[in-house]
């Protein structure tokens, strides 16, 4: 997901959140005049180009307090500690590099090497524990037997586990032993989209972008697809990646897939897909032990050379126990307190991230809890809030139910709609633009949706 952001999409995010954080103002002076460039060549900076009028207040803000916020956001969505890179035009160093060689997004998308690898994920910088040690077994026999042994190879696990890291290092170290291979990484959402994309194109034109579609998809050497549980109940990409499957595995070429589930566990999975994937082999990956999570920390200090005491590394692979993802976020989290607020690295600093944490997990809010609050101080059902009814309290009541599920959570209009009795999205809109109009007004409205938000979050 996030890790394969380009850097418009990386910005777009970290500025949307800044904005709430720093107030328009700010926002217009510092940040809007930004525009992303690339990122640079080892990926852990995102280059943003200066205007020349104004460049010093604005690198002097970023320096003094913008920085620290990037880096948090930055962080957040990407699980990597990636800073800003502030450049002027002025700046003729730079200049000439950037006239001379423009680094355009294209170029600089961090992982969109031919093969859509991210270079990081190697078997060198997978942790062995525990719970993930016969996947990883399993992924280098194929990585250096590819075709041969267990084909196809379905890596199954939950979310955050490290089922995308070791699929991308069979395909990294094939690569790497094989520099004219052809390999592919694909989630299974490209997979469906290149495949519509060539019909839709091959139909407006008639062009051969149908038959592009299957010559490149049909000869690699190795096809890597990601979550495929992302299939459910699309019959007909299922039936292009069956003859895909088809033509790669008869010239004994390999195909490597995640899942969150087992193939029976997905919905409406083609009883011909299952019995394919049987004939391969399929391995699992279980959440990590303490043992295995405070290695990962270990071995993330050693990457970032930072020196952090044993203890405190033990306390932080104790306390965050759900997946390899939010552990990575943990650390991280850590790492921009030493270095950016200067804190030592001791058990109070992991204390103050780890309560953090605890606050931000305590503020997920469903659109249930949502609802519920807002009824209840409107005297109303949640029922009829998503009837048609129309009387005046009920329809406001329902307006700020969407309207804090828009600004609570990361619900699209259409779920939004779903959500409430099957709207269409304009209605959800028109719903949430009226109460923007108010809250920016009337300063009582303003409170109460404060308020209720309050009572959301801490319910
Ligand atoms: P999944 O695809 O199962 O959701 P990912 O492969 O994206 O999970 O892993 C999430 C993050 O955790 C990645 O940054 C990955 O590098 C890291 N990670 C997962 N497992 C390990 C491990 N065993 N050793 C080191 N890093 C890991
Ligand atoms: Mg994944």
């Amino acid at each position: 997901m996030s890790e394969n952001l380009n850097p418009n999409e990386l910005w777009d995010q970290i500025s949307s959140r800044l904005f709430p954080q720093i107030g328009p103002i700010t926002f217009d002076a510092f940040v809007d005049p930004l525009k992303p460039i690339g990122f640079t060549e080892d990926n852990k900076r995102l280059i943003l180009s200066v205007p020349d009028d104004n460049a010093s207040a604005i690198t002097e803000k970023w320096k003094t307090e913008l920085e620290m916020n990037f880096v948090e956001y930055a962080t957040e969505i990407t699980g990597r500690f990636i800073r800003p890179d502030l450049r002027t035009t002025e700046n003729t160093d730079e200049k000439n590099s950037f006239v001379s060689a423009p680094v355009t997004s294209e170029q600089h998308i961090p992982f969109s090497q031919d093969a859509g690898l991210n270079p990081d994920y190697t078997f060198d910088k997978f942790v062995v524990g525990s719970g993930n040690e016969n996947a990883r077994a399993i992924a280098k026999a194929v990585a250096e037997g590819p075709g041969k042994v267990y084909n196809p190879y379905l890596i199954y696990g939950g979310v955050g586990l490290g089922k995308t890291h070791l699929m991308q290092a069979i395909g990294n170290q094939f690569a790497k032993d094989n520099p004219n291979a052809r390999i592919k990484y694909a989630t299974a959402e490209d997979f469906l989209n290149d495949f519509t994309n060539s019909l839709r194109e091959g139909n407006q034109d008639n062009s051969n972008a149908t038959a592009l579609f299957k010559k490149t998809y049909r000869s690699l050497d190795m096809l890597l697809v990601d979550d495929i549980q992302f299939w459910a109940g699309k019959p007909q990409v299922q039936e292009e990646f069956f003859n895909t499957f088809n033509a790669l595995t008869k010239a004994n070429k390999q195909i490597v897939m995640t899942s969150d589930r087992y193939p029976n566990d997905i919905p409406d999975l083609q009883d011909r897909l299952k019995s394919r994937f049987e004939q391969g082999i399929t391995s699992d990956i279980q959440k990590p032990d303490v043992q295995t999570r405070v290695a990962i920390l270990r071995n993330l200090q050693d990457q970032n050379d930072l020196d952090i005491p044993n203890d405190v590394l033990q306390l932080i692979g104790e306390a965050v126990d759900d997946n390899v993802r939010t552990l990575e976020g943990a650390f991280h989290k850590f790492e921009a307190k030493i270095r950016f607020m200067n804190k030592p690295a001791t058990i109070e600093t992991a204390k103050s991230i780890l309560a953090e944490i605890n606050a931000n997990k305590k503020a997920v809010v469903t659109v249930q809890r949502i609802q519920d609050v807002v009824a209840t101080y409107y005297m109303q059902t949640v029922e009829d809030m998503k009837s048609s009814r129309r009387q005046a309290n009920l329809v406001e009541a329902r307006h700020v139910a969407i309207y804090l599920t828009r600004t609570m959570t990361d619900k699209s209009l259409p779920e939004i709609g779903r959500a409430f009795g099957d709207r269409d999205h304009s209605s959800i809109s028109h719903a949430f633009n009226k109460i923007e109009e108010q809250v920016e007004k009337e300063s009582s409205i303003k409170e109460l949706i404060q308020d209720l938000a309050e009572t959301i979050k801490n319910g």
